[in-house]
C-alpha cells in the first residue's frame, strides 16, 4: 500500500469516527431534507440542506446516519464542503464526484477541489462500494432541488 492509501485510509477512518456536521439542524428559513438508503450494504442517510436568505448559498449541510465507514465519512466529508457553497458550484461538485466515482479508477479527484473526500478517489476501484460513497452526494442533490 503506498503512503497516499495510507493517508487516505487514515482520512476515512477518522471521519468516521468523528463525522462533521452530524445531527440535523432546526427546521427553520429554506430547507429540506433527504432520506436515502444503500440496501446493498445497510447504509441509511437522512440530509438536510438549509439555503441562505439568498436562495443561493447554502447556510449549512446536517445530517444523521449509519451505515459502513466510507458511507459516513463520505457525508462528513461533503458536508464540510459544501457549506458556503453556491447552489451552481455544489451541482458542479456533485457531478464531478460522481463522474470520478464511475470512472472505475480512471479519474481521480482533485485534492485541491474536493479536499478530504479526495481520500474517496480509490473507491470507484470497487464497483460495490460505490453507492456508499455516493449515498450522501445524492442525498445533497436531492434536498438542494426542493430547498
Ligand atoms: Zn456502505
Amino acid at each position: 500500500m503506498s503512503d497516499l492509501d495510507t493517508l487516505y485510509r487514515e482520512l476515512i477512518l477518522d471521519h468516521s469516527k468523528h463525522p462533521q456536521h452530524f445531527g440535523l439542524a432546526d427546521e427553520d428559513g429554506a430547507h429540506a431534507t433527504s432520506h436515502q438508503k444503500n440496501p446493498v450494504c445497510g447504509d441509511e442517510i437522512t440530509l438536510r440542506a438549509r439555503v441562505a436568505t439568498d436562495g443561493q448559498t447554502i447556510r449549512d449541510v446536517t445530517w444523521e446516519g449509519s451505515g459502513c465507514s466510507i458511507s459516513q465519512a463520505s457525508a462528513s466529508m461533503l458536508s464540510d464542503l459544501a457549506v458556503g457553497m453556491s447552489r451552481t458550484e455544489a451541482a458542479e461538485l456533485i457531478a464531478g464526484f460522481r463522474e470520478a466515482l464511475r470512472s472505475r479508477g480512471q479519474i481521480e479527484l482533485d485534492e485541491d477541489v474536493y479536499g478530504d473526500a479526495a481520500a474517496l478517489t480509490g473507491v470507484s476501484k470497487f464497483s460495490a462500494r460505490v453507492k456508499c460513497a455516493m449515498l450522501a452526494w445524492v442525498a445533497l442533490e436531492d434536498a438542494l432541488a426542493r430547498a
